[in-house]
């Protein structure tokens, strides 16, 4: 699976799957859910919605994922996932690292063929950004490919970027 790290908009991104950094109402919230809301129009919310009502009464648990259709975005679907919050004491590396390897799972059983990736917990929910680089990195490395070959982490800032660049270079030697 080929990795790539971009300075950009999410959810502007065409790949197959967007990944979104949910809460665990996945009704909707600020950074990149908020904005992913905003792009890809009321039927997201709808559709989060209804998993609440059908499969999902208490919510989606910190470390899990779950797809729904992209309406709106240039994506196919966006995959939902509740990430860490530091600030409430998850501070557990294992409930991160569940995040990209649910969401890449999610991912292979849509069949997709692209995913893209924010830093799932490193802003409202107060992640330090080295341990989410350092974390999503080794997992889409260790990541044993079916339908997906590319998957990319889009960075809002180049400052964050520079941060992935590093670490990735590190991890892949
Ligand atoms: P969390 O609550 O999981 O910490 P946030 O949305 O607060 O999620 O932040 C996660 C990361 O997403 C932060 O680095 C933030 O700068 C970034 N971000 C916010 N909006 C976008 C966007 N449109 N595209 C990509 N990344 C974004």
């Amino acid at each position: 699976m080929q990795i790539t790290i971009t300075t950009g908009d999410i959810t502007r991104r065409d790949t197959d799957v967007i990944v979104n950094a949910a809460n665990s109402s996945l009704l909707g919230g600020g950074g990149v859910d908020g904005a992913i809301h905003r792009a890809a129009g009321p039927k997201l919310l709808a559709a989060c919605r209804e998993l609440r009502r059908t499969s999902l009464p208490q919510g989606l648990p910190t470390g899990l994922s779950v797809a729904t259709e992209a309406f709106d975005l240039p994506a196919r679907w966006v995959v939902h996932t509740v990430g860490p919050n530091a600030g409430a004491g998850e501070t557990d590396p294992e409930l991160l690292r569940s995040c990209f390897r649910t969401a890449l799972a999610a991912a292979e059983e849509l069949g997709a063929e692209s995913i893209s990736f924010p830093a799932v917990s490193a802003g409202v929910y107060g992640w330090d950004p080295e341990t989410v680089a350092d974390i999503g990195l080794q997992e889409l490395l260790d990541h044993q490919p079916g339908t997906l070959q590319r998957a990319e982490f889009v960075l809002f800032t180049d400052h964050l970027a520079g941060i992935f660049s590093r670490r990735y270079r590190e991890l892949a030697g």
